[in-house]
This record gives structure tokens, sequence and C-alpha cells, in this order.
């Protein structure tokens, strides 16, 4: 399969999350989810879309790369899920420096919280991100993991689809 940052995203989120969307089951209002950072940065940077370019790469999309400075900038609502968030960003990294740009750190920012964090990719961070790519193809091959019952659900878009079968 192939892989893209949002799967990484997703592996460290909740397994069956990862398994919905890999095997084609997006909730309707899904696709706003993964667009949401993008607009919040374009409303809260407008000046961003000059300065920082819009990078497809690997089949995941960066929205906002500062080239001069090899920086990749990713901006979410809340850092509720900060540890997806910055695995997200780890990815991007490596698929920077398999396509030869050395050296890119990334950016986290929450622009509704003013805060920001640094994130850099150490070698384990690569050697972790290689094993999370073999385990992600199997989960996604096997039956559809289990509801996790984590505070996360509330604000997932299969929040209904798990738990519409729940008393
Ligand atoms: S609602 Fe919970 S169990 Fe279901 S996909 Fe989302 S995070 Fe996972």
């Amino acid at each position: 399969m192939h892989i893209i940052a949002t799967h990484i995203n997703y592996f460290h989120l909740c397994h069956r999350k990862l398994w919905l969307f890999a095997n084609g089951i997006t909730m309707e209002h899904t696709s706003d989810t993964v667009y949401e950072g993008k607009l919040i940065g374009e409303t809260t940077y407008p000046q961003r879309a000059e300065k920082y370019t819009e990078l497809e790469i690997g089949g995941s999309k960066i929205d906002f790369y500062d080239a001069k400075s090899k920086v990749v900038h990713e901006i979410k609502k809340s850092n509720k899920a900060e540890e997806a968030h910055e695995w997200q960003v780890k990815y991007y990294l490596l698929l920077l420096k398999k396509n030869g740009i050395e050296g890119a750190t990334g950016i986290l920012e929450y622009p509704r919280l003013r805060e920001t964090k640094e994130v850099v990719l150490t070698d384990s961070d690569e050697s972790h991100l290689n094993a999370v790519i073999n385990e992600i193809a199997n989960i996604v091959d096997h039956v559809c993991p289990p509801v996790i019952h984590a505070k996360i659900c509330k604000g997932c878009s299969y929040y209904d689809f798990c738990y519409a079968t729940e008393p």
C-alpha cells in the first residue's frame, strides 16, 4: 500500500481510525478535518501563501513549506493529539530526506493556543517510522481493530460510526 502522512498520524491516534481511513471508509466531514489546519493557517496567516510553498511529496501534501530555511510548518487546531501531530511532521522530514533534502526541521503551530513546538528527525525516529510503515500495512490487511473507548473518540469523525450500535 502507499503510505501517506495521514496514515502515520492515525497510527499514533487509533488503529481502528487508521484501518477505516485506509480501507476507504470516510465520514462525510472527514475531509473537512483534514483541511482544517490549512484553513486555520490561511485565515490566521493570510500572508503565508506568498511566503511558503505548498509541497507535494511522496503522495503527501505539506501545506506550508519554507524552502529557503527548509522548515515544514504544520498548523493544528488543538494540541490534544500532539504526539500524532509530531509523527506526522517527522514523516514529512523523512520524505524530504529521502528526496535529497537533508537537515529539514519542522514547527508545529497551534495559533489558537499561541503555542509552537519544534520538531526534528533523529536516527531513532527514522527507525521508528520505518517500523510503523510495516506495521500499518499489517494492520490494514487484517480485520478492523476494536473501538478504543478513549477521550479522543468524542472529537473523531468516526464517532457515530463506531458508537452507533453501543448502548
Ligand atoms: S471513534 Fe474512537 S475508536 Fe472510533 S475511529 Fe475514532 S478514535 Fe478510533
